[in-house]
């Protein structure tokens, strides 16, 4: 096979060129990060959890009318993907207090917000991604009014789908991340959800016990982070041994 042409290599991710033009293949490495790359491990196999709990929210998306970057699967660490510009914003909706919200107004971790939060971080690794406030975003340009009110439509409904997923196997949607990507057909704009959704990106409590089961379970260092995602995995019925060996239903009359 030729060597393939790649675009661009993130902290977990690396893109490649597509078989057609506006396409790539996003490839999930193994590589954790946190604190801005501070605290680096590889981790095995949580690229090949991530690439599955990524598809199958974004498909989840799809099938309720949000839009996303998502073409399909390819294989265990790859998925083909429409080619968008990333919108330099890191889009995060909370539930909960936690992390640096928590942490910034003093927050117990886990205290319910009188209604989803929404927060923008600029995406520069070498500032720490800031929070920043619309103004600076429409005044620099990164995205329109219209866009933000797009971007915020877009993520509670994200948001929506998420917590009742979520809820629906046990676990408490705390917070998550979004990137959001442009389309273009000729003049006219789309805008899609982009990058990944899985672990890495949100937050995820045991509805009964608390228990973590994302990447704060590695920034804390509260034990495996492969355990923490197989498990999410295993509810929502996504591992591959579990979809392989789903029992079929059996007819009755
Ligand atoms: O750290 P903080 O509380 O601001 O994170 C909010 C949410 O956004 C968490 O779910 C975290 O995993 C996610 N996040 C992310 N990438 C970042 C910063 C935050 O996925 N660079």
């Amino acid at each position: 096979m030729a060597r393939r042409k790649k675009i661009y290599e993130g902290k977990a991710k690396i893109l490649y060129e597509g078989p057609e033009p506006g396409t790539l293949v996003q490839y999930f490495k193994d590589d954790a990060t946190a604190f801005n790359a501070e605290k680096k491990a590889v981790i095995e196999g949580k690229g090949v959890l991530n690439n599955r709990l990524s598809e199958f929210f974004m498909t989840g998306l799809q099938s309720i009318g949000v839009p996303t970057h998502f073409i399909k699967r390819l294989n265990m660490r790859e998925q083909l993907i429409r080619q968008v510009e990333i919108i330099p914003l890191e889009v995060i909706v909370r539930n909960f207090a936690a992390g640096s919200m928590a942490k910034r107004l003093g927050m117990e971790e886990g205290a319910p917000l009188p209604r989803p939060i929404i927060e923008f971080s600029y995406k520069d690794d070498k500032l720490g991604d800031p929070l920043v406030p619309e103004e600076y975003i429409i005044a620099f340009g990164w995205a329109s009014q219209q866009d933000l009110d797009d971007i915020v439509a877009l993520a509670l409904r994200v948001n929506d789908f998420m917590s009742g997923v979520m809820h629906g196997v046990g676990i408490k949607l705390i917070d998550f991340k979004i990137e959001i990507g442009r389309i273009w057909d000729n003049d006219f704009q789309r805008l899609v959800v982009a990058d990944e959704i899985s672990p890495d990106s949100c937050r995820l409590w045991d509805i009964e016990t608390g228990q973590k089961l994302d990447k704060d379970v590695f920034r804390k260092d509260l034990g495996s982070l492969t355990d923490a995602y197989t498990e999410v995995a295993r509810r929502l019925g996504v591992l591959p041994s579990n979809v392989t060996h789903r029992p079929r239903p059996t007819l009755i009359n």
